[in-house]
């Protein structure tokens, strides 16, 4: 029986206003070769200088992933040479991290390790036309953090739950937007089988963009090299790239080791020391993270676990359920209208994410208050939440008096007192022990009512008079 071994090396790039090294802008996507100086571009003699934004993030980062804090850690040069690299080395940190030894906690309770986070620079970026290769040096020198993982994932579900954890902490921390498509998380995964106790050969799979990708490309690593193992050959460490069309992974190059990095320390840049103090406030300034909201929400605020993780999985949701739910009765309430009115208008999982709204988490409270006081049944709350989301008017705007206030206990009491002496027939059936006659008599208040009382409180109403 052969069994999977997988660790994960994550790339994520920092969400800082300028770059690791130099003053460039680090924002995404703009004229290629526009956001570059010589610090970036690798110009002989021009010097980089820390952004401590980014040690700041990266540390803020590892906090959130459990990690202990090196009050003492250095720059190194990763030293080889590729087009996209005009330095012929990157600055990264190869003995001394600034974070070691975290994990992330999966639902079963079992703890992936985090070896390590380091702080690194992105290469440039080569795009290939027909006949020529293009590199564009914007994204030379925008910050990454690299989280390594321990060899703890043992299957392709496990994998999906720690990368999405992972990129829930990162999205909620703001350290990064951990958009996949757009490469600002990318993931290297390592993939060994063995049947015995003892690893066995592992590759790598670089630069994987979706999680969809990295399980496809899991399941086919590990059947691949257990039919390698089968057929008496043996696994050759390598790195691979994934062909999406066909699912099937490729060589790119046998793995180098650390020695062929050739890594000293970087002559040009101090040593980084983080106080503890520096650490504690930055401890403080963290939000409060996915796993703990659930608990909380489940917890405190009635909320079911499944929509509970359905309002943290976007932090922008999560942010505007808290603020509407202030003061209801019934967060719960609120968390049906989200997922199901406000969801059903954002259909695709960008407009969830960006959740940009034209009605405030007040007025979502507003609707909810209404209900809760039984001035406003639910059926005409939604239609009133879907008509503000398409226009952006407030309830008190879209509601006639007609619709709102109009309608309490007293107008309940004569419009039931109206139904029976109008309809002593049907209440004669109901006196005979047909029960369903009742309904009609219900069926008049709600006409009478233009559908704002409540069913329920009717049918209970009329039960009493009769
Ligand atoms: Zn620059």
């Amino acid at each position: 029986m052969y069994k999977l071994t997988s660790g994960f090396e994550t790339h994520v790039e920092l969400k800082t206003n300028t770059k690791i090294f130099c003053c460039c802008s680090n924002e995404f996507g703009s004229e290629p070769n526009t956001r570059c100086c010589p610090v970036c571009i690798g110009l002989p003699g021009a010097m980089p200088r820390l952004n401590k934004k980014v040690v700041e993030f990266a540390v803020r980062a590892g906090l959130a992933l459990n990690c202990k804090i090196n009050s003492l850690s250095y720059m190194d040069r990763k030293n080889y040479s590729y087009p996209d690299l005009p330095k012929a080395y990157q600055i990264s940190q190869y003995d001394v991290p600034l974070c070691y030894e975290g994990f992330v906690e999966l639902d079963s309770g079992k703890r992936i390790g985090i070896t390590r986070i380091h702080i690194e620079e992105d290469a440039g970026k080569l795009i290939h036309n027909d006949a020529e290769i293009l590199i564009d040096y914007n994204r030379a020198g925008v910050p990454l953090i690299e989280i390594v993982s321990e060899p703890d994932i043992q299957s392709t579900e496990e994998a999906k739950e720690f990368v999405e954890k992972l990129r829930l902490i990162m999205r909620y921390t703001e350290v990064s937007d951990c958009k996949m498509q757009e490469g600002s998380m990318r993931c290297d995964v390592n993939i060994s089988v063995s049947d015995t106790d003892k690893l066995g050969t592992r590759t790598e799979i670089k630069n994987m963009n979706s999680i969809a990708n990295i399980q496809k490309a899991m399941e086919y690593e590990f059947e691949r090299q257990i039919e390698v193992l089968e057929n008496g050959g043996s696994i050759t460490q390598e790195t691979l790239g994934f062909d999406e069309k066909s699912g099937t992974t490729y060589s790119m190059r046998t793995k180098e080791d650390a020695d062929d990095y050739r890594f000293f320390r970087e002559p040009d840049l101090l040593a980084i020391h983080i106080s503890e103090e520096d650490i504690e406030r930055i401890r403080q300034t963290l939000p409060e993270l996915p796993d703990k909201k659930i608990k909380r929400y489940v917890a405190e605020l009635g909320i079911n676990k499944k929509d509970a993780e359905l309002l943290i999985k976007y932090p922008r949701v999560a942010e505007f359920f808290e603020k509407a739910s202030k003061g209801v009765n019934s967060p719960k309430k609120v968390a049906n209208f989200i997922l199901g009115v406000i969801f059903g208008f954002l259909k695709s999982e960008t407009l969830k994410e960006e959740f940009k709204l034209k009605i405030t988490p007040e007025s979502l409270k507003g609707i909810v208050l209404l209900v809760e006081s039984g001035k406003l049944n639910m059926s005409k709350a939604k239609t009133t939440l879907e008509q503000m989301l398409l226009s952006g008017k407030r309830a008190e705007e879209l509601l006639s008096n007609e619709d709102l206030g109009g309608f309490d206990e007293d107008m309940l009491l004569c419009l039931c007192g109206k139904a029976i002496d109008t309809n002593p027939k049907i209440v004669a059936d109901y006196k005979a022990g047909k029960d369903k006659a009742i309904m009609a008599l219900v069926g008049y208040v709600m006409r009478e009512s233009k559908g704002r009382a409540d069913a329920e409180k009717v049918k209970e109403k009329l039960k009493e008079i009769i």
